[in-house]
């Protein structure tokens, strides 16, 4: 069994809005005994670990996008409050 690199954000729904995730971000296929982490220290999948770097910034690009979206979402919102 290997515990994989996967931040919660990432999570995929699948048609039934369950949360389901097929790939992990080393490009390895999950089965039923692959755990999902976002803890780092708890990853012992070699793919992973060794493209740690590269996740890393994979997902922090992902945060940046998901506030920005947020922020823009926000700034639409107050503009049509205002009227
Ligand atoms: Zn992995």
């Amino acid at each position: 069994m290997r515990t994989h690199y996967y931040p919660g954000g990432l999570a995929r729904y699948d048609s039934d809005g369950h949360d389901f995730v097929e790939q992990g971000p080393c490009g390895t296929w999950l089965g039923e005994t692959s755990e999902l982490s976002g803890d780092w220290s708890r990853v012992d999948c070699k793919r992973c670990l060794k493209d740690r770097p590269a996740i890393t910034a994979s997902s922090e690009a992902e945060e940046r996008a998901i506030i920005e979206q947020m922020g823009g979402m926000a700034a639409y919102m107050k503009s049509q409050q205002e009227g």
